[in-house]
């Protein structure tokens, strides 16, 4: 972990009277200017890492180094990290610049240049104008966008979001997501961020940390997490997919999937035994006659998803999902026979099967 800008190693948090550890032995590390998303099911432990790294939480084990060194000892208000939280935490008594210049004036920072840097924090948000309105004549997304000058305002070494999205409806968290992720870029501000939403981590972070029962399952960039699961706890929990068991063939790369038949993988396999393998249901395409793995079904199901049409086929004893563009020319019916294909680099094997 030489060349980082934040790292935890060993993080450990064992809550008094707990039987088991919030978080147990939790080490990742992220350069200068990056995103991180911590994602996993809620009681996964990622607030609490969160917390410890914000000085919230003392951890029971374990180091957290910001800027080249342990921030163990250091109080809350000297770690010069911003803290963007679900629920806003504005002052509602406070103008929208009164909240924000705040954190400066708790630091000393003089009347002047207090003004200019409230200014710039409000411009950066889009909210230049609105400085003096009160907390409750902001909409939602534009209260969050307060809360997001405010603790960037100090200047911090890395900021922490929990759960920042979720209080917003669909349309404006969508909205919030690019504008973060903006915020962000434009800054070069290192962040972590909360949250249990797989397309909101894909979506804004460099790197994702998967998380449960307060474990690390896999760490990755956003298309290392999606398309190379490492466990089925992280395939299961990302995106959707078709699981199987597959026996490991004699023959080399080769596996046998009942219903399916013999599929090519690219990936290296065991040298025998059984293997469960995913794929992901937008991998799958209507075959050609020429096409490598593959195989033969019967449309049972069909959902309309706008851009995608989801099938459930059954092939022999196995039911598997497909989803195919919509304006992939014709598109099966329900009882059509179709003819699926997918890559061998598509295939993804996640471990042994237990069976
Ligand atoms: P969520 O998304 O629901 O906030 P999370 O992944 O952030 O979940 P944490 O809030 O870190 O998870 O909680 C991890 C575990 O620690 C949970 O079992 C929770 O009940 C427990 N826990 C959290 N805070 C405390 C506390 N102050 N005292 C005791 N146990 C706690």
């Amino acid at each position: 972990m030489s060349d980082f800008h934040v790292g935890v190693s060993g993080l450990v948090k064992v809550y008094p009277g707990a039987t088991a550890p919030a978080v147990d032995n939790v080490t990742f590390s992220l350069p200068r200017g990056e995103m991180l998303a911590l994602l996993g099911p809620s009681g996964c432990g990622k607030t609490t890492i969160l917390r410890m790294i914000a000085g919230l939480v003392d951890p029971t084990a374990g180091e957290i180094v910001l800027n080249g060194r342990s921030i163990a000892a250091i109080p809350v208000h000297k770690r010069n990290i911003g803290m963007v939280f679900q629920a806003y935490a504005l002052f509602p008594h406070m103008s929208i610049a009164e909240n924000i210049a705040f954190g400066l004036e708790m630091r000393g920072v003089d009347r002047s240049e207090r003004d200019q840097r409230v200014r710039r924090a409000l411009d950066l948000v889009k909210l230049s104008g609105l400085g003096e309105r009160r907390v409750s004549q902001l909409s939602g997304g534009q209260q969050q966008r307060a809360a997001i000058a405010r603790s960037l305002v100090i200047d911090p070494e890395l900021l922490l979001f929990d759960e920042p999205l979720s209080n917003l409806d669909a349309k404006l968290r969508d909205e919030m997501r690019d504008e973060i992720r903006d915020i962000q870029a434009r800054t070069g501000v290192t962040a972590i961020f909360v949250t249990h939403d797989q397309e909101e981590a894909l979506s804004m972070a460099d790197r994702l940390v998967v998380m449960s029962n307060g474990k690390v399952e896999q760490i990755g960039t956003p298309g290392d997490i999606f398309d190379r699961p490492a466990t089925g706890f992280v395939a299961r929990f990302i995106g959707s997919g078709n699981f199987f068991p597959a026996r490991v063939s004699d023959k080399p790369g080769l596996l046998e999937v009942q219903g399916l038949g013999r599929l090519k993988a690219s990936q290296p396999l065991p040298a025998s035994g059984l293997a469960e393998i995913l794929i992901r249901p937008h991998r799958l395409t209507l075959a050609t006659a020429a096409a490598d793995n593959h195989f033969t079904g019967t449309v049972e199901h069909i959902v309309y998803r706008g851009q995608v049409q989801s099938m459930t086929v059954r092939c022999g004893e196995q039911r598997l999902q497909a989803d195919l563009f919509t304006h992939a020319g014709q598109l099966p019916q329900i009882g059509d026979r179709v003819s699926l294909a997918v890559a061998a680099e598509d295939i993804t094997l996640i471990g042994k099967a237990d069976l």
